[in-house]
C-alpha cells in the first residue's frame, strides 16, 4: 500500500454503512489514495479507494477494506513502528508519520478491516489530491464499496466538476445508482463488476444476489454512464461462461462500452482461499472469443 500524505494523525470510528456525519461535516473513511492509476478507467487517473463492503467476495484482493475497524487493539501492539496506539476512549489511532506500510496490522487483523483509515470531508480530499489535478484526466471512486458513500462522493465529484476533472466510480453494482440523481448530474462513467451469470453463483461468490449488478449495467449503458463490465474470472467456482455470455449480452448493442476479463491471482486473497485456481491463458482466451463471438467489439483481458 503506498503512504497517503496530510494530516499526520487521524482515528478509526464504527462503519456507518453510509455517510458519516462527525461534527457538522460530511466524511467518509478512506483507505488508500493512488496518485496515479492507468487501470481505473479513461486515460490518467487518481484512485481513492473508500472503506467498507456490502459483499463478501470469496476471492477478494483487498480484504482489509471490507469492515471497519472495531477497535479490538489486536494492530496496536503488533505494529513495528509505533504507529498505532489507543486512545483513552478505546479507539485505534493512526499516526501516517511513524508508518513503514509494513502490512502487519493487516496481516494480524482478524476483522476484514483496516486501522489505517482517514474521515476525511470532500474539501479534506481534494486538497489532498490537488497536487495530482494537472497530471490526471480525473478521480475513480473505488473500493471497498464506493457506492455507499454515494452522499459524499455526490458532493466530492462536484469539487471535481469544478476542477475541469472527470469522475468515475468503480463498484459491485449492488446500490441502486439510477435513483441517485444528484449523483448522477456529476458522474461521468462507471465500471461496473459482473462477477457472476446465474443468481445461485453471484451469491455462492459474493453473497449477494445478481439482480442489481444487472439492472445497474443496464441502466448505466442506456444513460452512456458506463464504461467497463468486469469479469474476475475464477474456473471451479462458478460457471465463466455463463458470466461472459451475461455480460456480452448486456453491452453487445453499446459497441464503446468496455469487456474486461480479469484473471483471478492469489496475490491479496485470503489464505483460506488460496487454493482457488488460477484460469489459464487458453481459458481465458476462449473467453475473449465467447465475448467476440456475442457482439463485444472492445474487450480486454488482463
Ligand atoms: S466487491 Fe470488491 S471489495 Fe467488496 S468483497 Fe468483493 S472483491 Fe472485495
Ligand atoms: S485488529 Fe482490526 S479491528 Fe482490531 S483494532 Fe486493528 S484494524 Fe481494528
Ligand atoms: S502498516 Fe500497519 S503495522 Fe505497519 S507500520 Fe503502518 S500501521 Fe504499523
Amino acid at each position: 500500500m503506498r503512504k497517503e500524505s496530510g494530516d499526520s494523525v487521524v482515528s478509526c470510528s464504527a462503519w456507518t454503512g453510509g455517510k458519516e456525519d462527525i461534527g457538522k461535516e460530511m466524511r467518509a473513511p478512506v483507505n488508500k489514495i493512488i496518485p496515479f492509476s492507468a487501470v481505473d478507467g479513461y486515460g490518467n487517473r487518481t484512485a481513492v479507494f473508500f472503506q467498507g463492503c456490502n459483499q463478501n467476495c470469496l476471492y477478494c484482493h483487498n480484504p482489509e477494506t471490507i469492515q471497519e475497524c472495531i477497535h479490538c487493539g489486536a494492530c496496536v501492539t503488533t505494529c513495528p513502528a509505533g504507529a498505532l496506539s489507543l486512545s483513552d476512549a478505546g479507539r485505534v489511532v493512526y499516526d501516517i508519520s511513524k508508518c513503514c506500510n509494513c502490512d502487519t496490522c493487516l496481516k494480524t487483523c482478524t476483522n476484514n478491516a483496516s486501522p489505517r483509515i482517514r474521515h476525511m470531508t470532500s474539501k479534506e480530499l481534494l486538497e489532498e489530491i490537488r497536487a495530482y489535478l494537472p497530471f490526471i484526466d480525473g478521480v475513480t471512486a473505488s473500493g471497498g464499496e464506493c457506492s455507499l458513500r454515494s452522499d459524499f462522493l455526490t458532493e466530492f465529484f462536484e469539487r471535481i466538476k469544478k476542477e475541469k476533472k472527470t469522475a468515475y466510480m468503480d463498484t459491485n453494482g449492488q446500490i441502486p445508482l439510477w435513483d441517485k440523481k444528484e449523483l448522477l448530474a456529476v458522474l461521468d462513467k462507471t465500471m461496473i463488476d459482473l462477477k457472476a451469470g446465474t443468481e445461485e453463483d453471484h451469491r455462492k461468490l459474493t453473497g449477494m444476489g445478481l439482480e442489481n449488478p444487472v439492472e445497474n449495467i443496464r441502466r448505466m449503458a442506456a444513460i452512456g454512464k458506463l464504461y467497463e463490465i468486469r469479469t474476475v474470472v475464477v474456473p471451479d467456482v462458478v460457471d465463466n461462461a455463463r458470466t461472459v455470455a451475461l455480460g456480452a449480452s448486456l453491452i453487445a448493442d453499446v459497441p464503446d462500452v468496455r469487456y474486461k476479463l480479469i484473471k483471478f491471482r492469489h496475490y491479496g486473497v485470503r489464505s483460506e482461499y488460496a487454493g482457488i485456481k488460477e484460469p489459464s491463458d487458453a481459458v481465458m482466451e476462449e473467453l475473449r472469443e465467447l465475448a467476440a463471438a456475442k457482439g463485444v467489439k472492445n474487450i480486454v483481458v488482463t
